[in-house]
C-alpha cells in the first residue's frame, strides 16, 4: 500500500507568488465595473457618518511618492471605518487654479498668452487642468484607493466657484475683507504678490553696508551733527527710507571717533568698532532709546527728514541697533510707521524697477540699483563700510528668483478680527501628532492679515465692483448675483462681460451717478479656493457634512490648507471645519536625503507598482512611522516584500489546510475545542483588539507588526508547525483535526479582514479561496469585535506558562542537535523534571505533550536531577530507541506491532485500517 495516499496533505490553488503587478490591474478593473465604491456605501447606509475630507492635490504633473503616501493613508482610514460600523464616503478632490498651470501653458505648451484674451487663456488653463486630473486620477486608482472617482470635487467647477464666492461674500458682510496698501512678498519675476506658502529660502549674495544719518534736530537730546549709523543688506530700499527705528528700552551711546560722533546701541559698540576699524573711541553719552523719540536726521541723499521712531522689533542680534525703516518695503517698518502716521511709500513698480518717485534711479532694476546707490553714498561720505555677505533670503518658490517686500494695493482678510475665535477652535480639535496643535496655534497667533489678492489670470475673480469715484462695492445683492452667475456660467464670465453686465439688473449706487462701473481684475489666492472646500464640498454634497471627522495632509499644510480652511470656516461659521487633524511627514530616500533627479534617488509610485505591486507600496506605507519624515529605497521595499511574503505564505498555509473544511458542518463549538485551539483563538482576540485599538488611533505600523509577529511567532513556529502531525496524519473527521481547522478558519478570516484596509488586493484574493464565506468580497464585511472565547478563562495562564516551558525544551533540543545526540527533533525522546510545582501542574495537565515539542515521546520525571536545568525544567534528551513510522515519521516502539502494516506505528495502523482499507 502507498501510505502517501493516506496522508491529508495541504492542498490549495491559491498561488504562492502574488504576481501583483499583473493581477492588481484586473482586480481594479473589476472594482470599477462592479461599482465597488457605490456598493460599499449602499451596504453601510444608515450607519453613523464618518467623513475624511480630501485635501485637493494640485492638478499638475504625475503623482509622486508623497501623493501616494497621502492617499494610501486616507484609504486605510476610510476602508477601516466602513468595515467597523460607519458610513464612510470618500470624495477625492483637485485644486486647479494658480500660477503653475499658467506657467505650464506658457512654458511647456508654448501658448502665446499675449495674443489672446484673458478669457481665452483661462479656457486653455481649464482644459489643461482637466487633462491633468484625468491622468492623476488614473494613477491614484492604481494605488487601490477607493472613492468616488467618477464624481470628484474640482475647484474650477461652477458649483464650487459659486460656493467660494459665497464664503468671500459672507466674510465681506462681516467686515473681514478690506483693501489696503501694504508691503507684501512680491515677486518681480512673476510680477505678483506671493503668499507666505509660496516663499522658500535660498542663499543669496548681498551687499552689507553701514550708512550714517546726520542728526538735524536733536530735540534736546543731541547737540546736532551726531551721526546715527544704520546697517542694511538692501541698499536699494534707501530711496524709500522714511525713518530710523530704535528700541525704547535699549541703551545707546554717542561715541566720539576722531572728529565725529556716532550713535549705536551700547551692546553693539564693540562689533561696530571692529567692522568699521575704529581705533580711538570715547563714549561721550549714554541714553535710553526712548529719549531719542522723534529726533530728526537727514536722509543721506534726498532733501528730506528721516524720523527716529521707537519699535519693539529692534534687536541687538546684528547691525547697530538703529534700524533703517522703509514702510513700503518691510512689514515691521510698515507697522512702526503706521504708529507715527507715516504712510507706506514705494518707488518701485511691479517689475522691480524704480519709478520717478526715486529721483536719480528711475528705470533701474532694484537689484542693479544697489551698486549705484552705494556709490552715491560713498561720494557724499555717508557710506562707512561696504562688504558682501551670503545669507538666507526669500525666493519665489516657482521662479526660484529673489522676492522683495513691496507696498501695493491689496485685498485682505482681516485675521485679527476673529483671531481669538480661531485660537479657541484650535483647542477643540484633536491633533495627530499632538505637536500639531502648538504649531497651528502659534502660526495663527503670529499671523498677519491674509493678503488674498493675486495679480494673475487663472483663478476665481475677486467679486468686487468699483463706482465712478473708485469706491469698492460689495453688497449682499452683488455677491448673490455674482455667485448665481458663476453657478450658471462659471467664473470665466467675469472676464467675458463688462462690469455693468455682471451686476444685478437696474443696480444703482451713489458712487456711480452716471451708472458706470468697473470691476476688480485681481483673482483670489488659491489658498482661498481650497480653503473654501468645507462650504464647496462638505456642505454641497448630500453624502457629506461639516465639520469633517478628519483632514489628513502633509505637515506643510499647517501653514497651508489646515490654516486657510480653519480661517474661512471660523470666519463664516464660527467653528473649525474638522474634528481631527492628522499630518504626515515627507518621504526621503534610504539615507534620509531629499529625493532629487540629480541624486538619482527618486522612487516613483508607478514603478513600484510595475515591479512589486501596489499592495507592497501600501504595506510600506503601513509600516512606517508616517507622522515623522519617512524613508523609502529599493532595500526598504525589499524588506517590505519579505514581510508581505511571510503574511501571504501564512494565509496560503491556512487555506491549504482548510481544503476539506466546511464551516457550516465541521466547525467545533468553543467549549468543545482542544485547549490549545481555544488558547490560540484567545491569542487571536488579543491581536484583533490590538489592531483595532491602533486603527482607532490612526497608527498602522503596530497593526502590521501585530499581524506579522502573530504569523511568524505564534503561527509559523508553533500552531502551524506542530499541527501537521494531526492535520496530515489523523482521519479527516478526527475531532482533534476539526478542532484545529476551526481555529485556523477563524484566524484566517479575521486576519484577512484586519489587513483588508491595508492590502485590499491581496485580502480580496485570499477571501475568494476561503470555503463557506458569505460576502462576495472581504470589503463588504465588518471586522469582528474581539470576542470572549468560551472556556478560555481557566486555561490562558496555564498555556502562557506552557509556552515559556516550551522555550526551555526547544533550547535543550537545539543543544542536543548541536552535540549530534539527535538529528531531527522527531528522533528524540525527552524527559522533563519540573523545577517548581506550577510547572509540574501545567505539564501534567497538557495532553499530547510530545506533539507540542515535535518529539516522539515526552515523559515527566518524578524527581529532579535527571538533566540540565533551564528556567523552568530540567531536560534530558536522548535518541528514541524505537523505530520510525513510515507514515508519520514519529519514532515509536509500536512500529511493527500490527502485522498488516509492519512499518507503521499503532496510531497510523489504526487510521489506515479504519479509513483506507476496503
Ligand atoms: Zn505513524
Amino acid at each position: 500500500m502507498e501510505y502517501k495516499q493516506t496522508l491529508l496533505m495541504p492542498k490549495t490553488a491559491f498561488p504562492m507568488r502574488g504576481n501583483l503587478p499583473n493581477k492588481e490591474p484586473e482586480r481594479q478593473k473589476n472594482w470599477e465595473e462592479n461599482n465597488q465604491y457605490q456598493k460599499s456605501l449602499e451596504r453601510t447606509k444608515g450607519r453613523p457618518l464618518f467623513v475624511l475630507h480630501d485635501g485637493p492635490p494640485y492638478a499638475n504633473g504625475d503623482i509622486h511618492i508623497g501623493h501616494a503616501l497621502n492617499k494610501i493613508l486616507k484609504d486605510f482610514i476610510v476602508r477601516y471605518k466602513s468595515m467597523t460600523g460607519y458610513y464612510a464616503p470618500y470624495v477625492p478632490g483637485w485644486d486647479t487654479h494658480g500660477l503653475p498651470i499658467e506657467t505650464a501653458l506658457t512654458k511647456k505648451k508654448k501658448v502665446k498668452r499675449k495674443e489672446m484674451s484673458v478669457a481665452e487663456f483661462r479656457k486653455l488653463c481649464e482644459e489643461y487642468a482637466l487633462g491633468q486630473i484625468d491622468s492623476q486620477r488614473t494613477q491614484f486608482k492604481k494605488l487601490g484607493v477607493r472613492g468616488d472617482w467618477d464624481n470628484p470635487y474640482i475647484t474650477l467647477t461652477k458649483d464650487y466657484e459659486a460656493s467660494q464666492i459665497k464664503v468671500f461674500g459672507e466674510m465681506a458682510r462681516k467686515g473681514y475683507i478690506y483693501k489696503g496698501l501694504k508691503p507684501v512678498y512680491w515677486s518681480p519675476s512673476s510680477e505678483s504678490a506671493l503668499a507666505e506658502a509660496e516663499i522658500e529660502y535660498q542663499d543669496k549674495r548681498s551687499p552689507s553696508i553701514y550708512v550714517s544719518f546726520e542728526v538735524t534736530d536733536g530735540k534736546g537730546v543731541f547737540d546736532g551733527g551726531e551721526k546715527i549709523i544704520i546697517w542694511t543688506t538692501t541698499p536699494w530700499t534707501l530711496p524709500a527710507n522714511l525713518g530710523i527705528s530704535l528700541h525704547p528700552d535699549l541703551s545707546y551711546v554717542v561715541a566720539q571717533v576722531n572728529d565725529e560722533k556716532y550713535v549705536v546701541a551700547e551692546a553693539l559698540l564693540e562689533d561696530v568698532k571692529e567692522v568699521l576699524g575704529w581705533e580711538d573711541v570715547t563714549v561721550v553719552k549714554t541714553f535710553k532709546g526712548q529719549e531719542a523719540d522723534r529726533v530728526e536726521a537727514q536722509h543721506p541723499f534726498y532733501d528730506r527728514k528721516s524720523l527716529v521712531m521707537l519699535g519693539e522689533h529692534v534687536t541687538t542680534d546684528a547691525g547697530t541697533g538703529c534700524v533703517h525703516t522703509a514702510p513700503g518695503h518691510g512689514e515691521d517698518d510698515f507697522y512702526v510707521c503706521r504708529k507715527y502716521g507715516i504712510d507706506a511709500f514705494c518707488p518701485v513698480d511691479e517689475k522691480g524697477v524704480f519709478t520717478s518717485e526715486a529721483p536719480g534711479f528711475e528705470g533701474l532694476f532694484y537689484d542693479d540699483a544697489n551698486k549705484v546707490i552705494t556709490e552715491k553714498l560713498d561720494e557724499n561720505g555717508s557710506l562707512l563700510k561696504l562688504e558682501f555677505i551670503t545669507h538666507s533670503y526669500p525666493h519665489d518658490w516657482r521662479t526660484k528668483k529673489p522676492t522683495i517686500f513691496r507696498a501695493t494695493s491689496q485685498w485682505f482678510a482681516s485675521i485679527k478680527d476673529f483671531r481669538q475665535e480661531i485660537l479657541e477652535e484650535i483647542k477643540n480639535v484633536n491633533w495627530y501628532p499632538h505637536w500639531g496643535e502648538t504649531r497651528l496655534y502659534n502660526m495663527v497667533r503670529d499671523r498677519e492679515d491674509w493678503c488674498i489678492s493675486r495679480q494673475r489670470a487663472w483663478g476665481v475673480p475677486i467679486p468686487v465692483f468699483y463706482g465712478e469715484d473708485g469706491t469698492p462695492i460689495i453688497t449682499d445683492e452683488t455677491i448673490s448675483h455674482v455667485s448665481d452667475l458663476f453657478r450658471e456660467h462659471g467664473s470665466n464670465i467675469w472676464f467675458e462681460r463688462e462690469a455693468e453686465d455682471l451686476l444685478p439688473e437696474g443696480f444703482t449706487s451713489e458712487h456711480s451717478p452716471n451708472g458706470k462701473f468697473t470691476k476688480e481684475v485681481d483673482i483670489m489666492d488659491v489658498w482661498f479656493d481650497s480653503g473654501s472646500s468645507h462650504e464647496g464640498v462638505l456642505m454641497n454634497r448630500p453624502e457629506l457634512d461639516r465639520p469633517a471627522d478628519i483632514y489628513l495632509e502633509g505637515s506643510d499644510q499647517y501653514r497651508g490648507w489646515f490654516n486657510s480652511s480653519l480661517s474661512t470656516s471660523v470666519a463664516v461659521t464660527g467653528k473649525a471645519p474638522y474634528k481631527n487633524i492628522i499630518s504626515h511627514g515627507f518621504v526621503l530616500d534610504g539615507n534620509g536625503r531629499k529625493m532629487s533627479k540629480s541624486l538619482g534617488n527618486v522612487i516613483v509610485p508607478s514603478k513600484v507598482q510595475k515591479q512589486l505591486g501596489s499592495d507592497i507600496l501600501r504595506l510600506w506605507v503601513a509600516s512606517v512611522d508616517y507622522q515623522a519624515d519617512v524613508r523609502i529605497s529599493d532595500d526598504i521595499l525589499k524588506q517590505t516584500s519579505e514581510s508581505y511574503r511571510k503574511i501571504r505564505n501564512t494565509f496560503r498555509f491556512l487555506l491549504a489546510n482548510l481544503a476539506d473544511f466546511d464551516p457550516a458542518k465541521d466547525r467545533v463549538k468553543d467549549e468543545e475545542l482542544e485547549e490549545v485551539d481555544r488558547y490560540m483563538l484567545h491569542r487571536l482576540q488579543q491581536v484583533l483588539k490590538g489592531a483595532r485599538d491602533n486603527y482607532e488611533h490612526f497608527e498602522f505600523a503596530p497593526v502590521v507588526n501585530l499581524v506579522h509577529n502573530f504569523c511568524a511567532v505564534d503561527l509559523s513556529s508553533f500552531y502551524l508547525d506542530f499541527a501537521k502531525d494531526i492535520l496530515y496524519i489523523e482521519a479527516a473527521d478526527h475531532p482533534r483535526r476539526r478542532s484545529i481547522q476551526t481555529g485556523y478558519y477563524e484566524i484566517l478570516t479575521t486576519l484577512v479582514q484586519v489587513l483588508a484596509p491595508i492590502i485590499p488586493h491581496t485580502a480580496e484574493e485570499v477571501w475568494e479561496y476561503i470555503p463557506g464565506v458569505d460576502a462576495e468580497t472581504v470589503h463588504f464585511t465588518d471586522i469582528p469585535e474581539p470576542r470572549k472565547v468560551a472556556g478560555s478563562e481557566g486555561i490562558v495562564g496555564k498555556w502562557d506558562h506552557f509556552m515559556e516551558v516550551r522555550d526551555d525544551v526547544l533550547k535543550a533540543l537545539e543543544e542536543a542537535r548541536a552535540e549530534k545526540v539527535i538529528g531531527k527533533s522527531l528522533e528524540a525522546k525527552i524527559t522533563l523534571a519540573p523545577l517548581d510545582d506550577e510547572t509540574r501542574q501545567v505539564l501534567e495537565n497538557v495532553a499530547h505533550l510530545h506533539q507540542y515539542f515535535i518529539v516522539s515521546e515526552a515523559v515527566i520525571a518524578d524527581e529532579k536531577g535527571i538533566g540540565k536545568a533551564y528556567d523552568y525544567v530540567e531536560v534530558a534528551v536522548e535518541k528514541h530507541p524505537g523505530e520510525t513510522c513510515e507514515r508519520c515519521w514519529v519514532v515509536s516502539e509500536t512500529v511493527g506491532e500490527d502485522k498488516d502494516h509492519p512499518t507503521l506505528c499503532a496510531r497510523c495502523a489504526s487510521v489506515v485500517k479504519e479509513n483506507y482499507t476496503n
